[in-house]
C-alpha cells in the first residue's frame, strides 16, 4: 500500500518592519534544504538591489485588484499604504511535496492564514528596542526618510500583535535568533503527527516485535 506523501508545515512569520526577519529567513534557507519562502505579490516600488520574481513580485494595482477578484491569494493586506499577497497555489503545492513553507507576512496576513490553515505555526520577531528598531531601517538605506517615518509609527501597533502568534523570538544578537528559529523548525519534525508517518513501520515493528525482543 502506497502511504499518502507527508505534508510540509506551513510557518507564519511576522515583526515590525526591519526588525531582521528578511534577513534572518535567508539564512534560514541556507542551512535548511527543505525550508522554502513564498515570493509575495506587491505593489510597492521596488527597493536598489531588489529582483522581481526573487524578493517579490512586483506588480501593478489593477493587477493585483485582478488577481483579488480571481481568488488567487491565500492571504492579502494593504501594509503602510501597498497591496502585499500571498499565492495560494504556489502554497498549496510547495506544501502537498513534502516542503516547509515560509510566509513572511504582516500581521494582517497572520490572521487571515491561521483561520484558513490553523496547523500552521506562528512566529513573532521583535527587535531588542524601538531604538535599535529606528537604527536598523535607517541603516538597511533602502527605504526614503518618510517611508521609514510610517514603518516606524506603524511598528507599535504591529507589536501589539505579537502575543497571538505561538513563538516569540527576540532578534538581539542575529546567530542567537537564528538558531532559536531554527530549533521551533527542527522541535517540529519531531512532534508525534509528523513522526509517526514518518517512521510507521519501526513504530509498528517495536509494537509487533513480541519473541524478537527477547531473542
Ligand atoms: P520589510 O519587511 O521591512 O523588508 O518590508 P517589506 O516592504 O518587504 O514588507 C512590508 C510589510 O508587508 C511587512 O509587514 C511584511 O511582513 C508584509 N508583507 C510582505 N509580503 C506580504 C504578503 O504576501 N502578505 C501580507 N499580508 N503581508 C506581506
Ligand atoms: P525586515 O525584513 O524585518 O524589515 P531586515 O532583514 O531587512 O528586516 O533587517 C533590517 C536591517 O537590520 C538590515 O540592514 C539587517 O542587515 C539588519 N539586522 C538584522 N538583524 C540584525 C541583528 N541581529 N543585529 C544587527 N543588525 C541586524
Ligand atoms: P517590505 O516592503 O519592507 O518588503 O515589507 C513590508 C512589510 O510587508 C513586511 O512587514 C512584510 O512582512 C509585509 N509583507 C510582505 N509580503 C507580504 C504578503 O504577502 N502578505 C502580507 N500580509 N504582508 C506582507
Amino acid at each position: 500500500m502506497s502511504q499518502a506523501a507527508e505534508k510540509g508545515t506551513l510557518y507564519v512569520i511576522s515583526a515590525p518592519s526591519g526588525a531582521g526577519k528578511t534577513s534572518l529567513v535567508a539564512e534560514m534557507l541556507a542551512r535548511d534544504e527543505r525550508l522554502r519562502v513564498s515570493v509575495s505579490h506587491t505593489t510597492r516600488p521596488m527597493r536598489p538591489g531588489e529582483q522581481d520574481g526573487v524578493n517579490y513580485h512586483f506588480v501593478q494595482r489593477e493587477d493585483f485588484e485582478a488577481m483579488i477578484g480571481r481568488n488567487e491569494f491565500l492571504e492579502h493586506a494593504n501594509v503602510f499604504g501597498n497591496y502585499y499577497g500571498t499565492s495560494q497555489v504556489w502554497v498549496e503545492e510547495t506544501l502537498a511535496k513534502g516542503e516547509d513553507v515560509i510566509l513572511e507576512i504582516d500581521w494582517q496576513g497572520a490572521v487571515q492564514v491561521r483561520r484558513l490553515m490553523p496547523e500552521c505555526v506562528s512566529i513573532f520577531i521583535v527587535p531588542p528596542s524601538p531604538e535599535t528598531l529606528r537604527q536598523r531601517l535607517t541603516g538597511r538605506g533602502q527605504d526614503a526618510p518618510e517611508v521609514i517615518e510610517r514603518r516606524l509609527q506603524e511598528a507599535a501597533d504591529e507589536c501589539s500583535h505579537a502575543l497571538e502568534f505561538d513563538y516569540l523570538v527576540v532578534n538581539d544578537d542575529f546567530e542567537v535568533a537564528l538558531e532559536e528559529l531554527l530549533s521551533i523548525v527542527r522541535t517540529q519534525r519531531l512532534r508525534v503527527e509528523a513522526q509517526e508517518q514518518r517512521h510507521a513501520d519501526l513504530l509498528a515493528d517495536l509494537v509487533a516485535g513480541g519473541s524478537a525482543y527477547t531473542n
